[in-house]
């Protein structure tokens, strides 16, 4: 049943290593619950595309013992792990279900570190799926080791199971809720313990988690795109520090048991990258519209680093694709405001058909994989004053290897506009970005000029810290975590974070 067969030995300089940003689902009280789980990973599938896994479970009347979880897990996108009904509608029976989306990171391709995890201990049965990165992974696992613990993977998640299993707390809810007060940094979890859901939240808020119904059953969800491809209504998020228990206490008050973890930070902080790149745009994240973000970024940035005025010549202005589309939507809007000829052009093709550049470890391959991916209309380039418009720069590669393209057509001027401001640092939460040596701007010590001569651009604008912050909420508790951009770490980064992220 379980496809992920796998004893290899992890080798020491796995253990700790940041696992990236995922997608999470979790489903309760839905017969086939399997079923709409994999609709919702789908939609997810930009959170991750490394591996895909669900968990499922049938509930009892509590009459009979629960019965067991059953699990499916496997490398590829969600289509391929889940390539024939059957594994949906004979493996992964029940009326509950937990589902994961694995994002990639170099060398971290282990069968053994797809999720859900899934372990059998003294309560039973429980299984996890994570998004985020904790910070305090090193302490607690060589504290769990020296008591005895074996660890069969090289992720943080693992931690939470054996905390949880370890507890000395009177009951299995309550020894869940010591794992998730013990552990720090980013988590947005959903748990399986036998059939009860579980769904937590880190008390910062830095990945997202909402909650939907689907008729009378709950969803959980990392983005509500989840929710829309499964016709589920959005109800809320979950609160940064909430914890939902779904199980049969429900049949009586009709809502999920909630509780609270102990820590209580003055301020969230949101990941501000989650609207910037990672999100869908037709997700409502963290409270808001990211499309209508992403739109009001693009205007801030158009305010902000404008075209440099010329001659007659109209401005054509270009995404790079699809990533961009919505900040050059923006962009556009307030760059033509003020009468400019500013239009918005279709200059950059994507070829579909491949998946994320970023996620191809080792430089030569990538810079192979950008030609794959994108092309130039010749035609629409070629005298024009040309404006590229895109989310951020993390290597440079993309911009490196587009410029050349986009040169190789004959633009008269070339600019380049970013959405985000320099990436300066190593995300310790989550968001997969290289250590500080691979990344273009701190190589550069955030010298925006020289970023420019790097790229080869006419002129290259980023969007600053603070113009950024002003196109979010910031009402009552809401705060952004921008660390890759500062250096402004919320959570304190343990001995389990590479040294050189952490320089500036
Ligand atoms: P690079 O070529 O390394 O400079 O990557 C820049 C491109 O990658 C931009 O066009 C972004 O849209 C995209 N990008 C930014 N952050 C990420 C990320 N965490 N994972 C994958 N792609 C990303």
């Amino acid at each position: 049943m379980n496809r992920v067969l796998n004893t290899r030995i992890v080798p020491e300089e796995e253990i700790d290593k940041p696992q990236s940003n995922c997608g999470i689902v979790g489903i309760y009280g839905h017969p086939g619950a399997s079923t709409p789980t994999y609709y919702s990973l789908h939609a997810l599938q930009h959170r991750g595309q490394e591996a895909s896994g669900i968990v499922s479970c049938q509930r009892t009347n509590g009459d009979v013992p629960g019965s067991r979880l059953r699990i499916f897990k496997g490398p590829g996108l969600v289509t391929e792990v889940f390539s024939n009904q059957q594994i949906l509608n004979e493996i992964l029976l029940g009326d509950v279900a937990i589902g994961h989306n694995r994002y990639s990171t170099t060398g971290s391709d282990n069968l053994e570190n797809i999720q859900p995890f899934m372990v059998n201990y003294r309560d039973g049965q429980l299984a996890v799926a994570h998004n985020g990165n904790l910070t305090n992974t090193r302490s607690l696992r060589a504290r769990l080791q020296e008591e005895g613990t074996i660890f069969q993977t090289s992720t943080d998640t693992e931690v939470i199971l054996h905390l949880t299993a370890r507890s000395a707390a009177a009951t299995p809810e309550d020894r869940i809720m010591d794992a998730l007060n013990t552990v720090r940094g980013a988590f947005s979890l959903v748990m399986l313990h036998g059939e009860t859901l579980i769904a937590a939240r880190d008390p910062h808020g830095f990945r997202p988690l909402c909650l939907g119904r689907l008729g009378d059953a709950w969803v959980v969800a990392s983005e509500t795109c989840a929710l829309d491809i499964i016709q589920a209504e959005y109800v809320r998020d979950i609160e940064p520090g909430e914890v939902l228990f779904f199980d049969r206490r429900m049949d009586v008050s009709g809502e999920p048991v909630q509780r609270w973890l102990d820590l209580k930070p003055e301020k969230y902080h949101h990941c501000i990258f989650e609207y910037i790149y990672f999100s869908r745009p037709d997700s409502k994240v963290f409270g808001e519209n990211v499309d209508k973000i992403r739109r009001r970024l693009g205007k801030a940035l158009a305010e902000e680093r404008p075209i440099p005025a010329g001659d007659e010549h109209p401005v054509f202005v270009m995404a790079v694709p699809d990533s961009s589309n919505t900040a050059a939507v923006g962009f556009v809007r307030r760059a033509s405001k003020d009468g400019t000829d500013t239009r918005l052009e279709i200059g950059l093709i994507r070829n579909h058909y491949i998946g994320r550049t970023f996620i191809q470890p080792g430089q030569e391959k990538r810079e192979v994989k950008v030609r794959m991916k994108f092309n130039t209309v010749k035609g629409v380039i070629e005298g024009r004053k040309v404006v590229i418009i895109d989310d951020s720069i993390v290597r440079g590669t993309t911009s490196r290897l587009l410029i050349n393209l986009i040169r190789e057509a004959n633009p008269a001027e070339l600019h380049v506009r970013i959405s985000s401001p320099p990436i300066m640092s190593h995300c310790p939460y989550g968001m997969d970005f290289p250590s500080s040596a691979e990344l273009i701007a701190p190589q550069n010590g955030g010298d925006v000029e020289k970023i420019r001569q790097e790229v080869d651009a006419d002129t290259l604008g980023y969007l600053s810290i603070e113009k950024m912050l002003s196109t979010v909420s910031h009402e009552g508790k809401r705060g952004y975590c921008t660390g890759c951009f500062n250096g402004d770490y919320p959570v304190p980064i343990e001995e389990n974070m590479r040294k050189e992220d952490l320089e500036l």
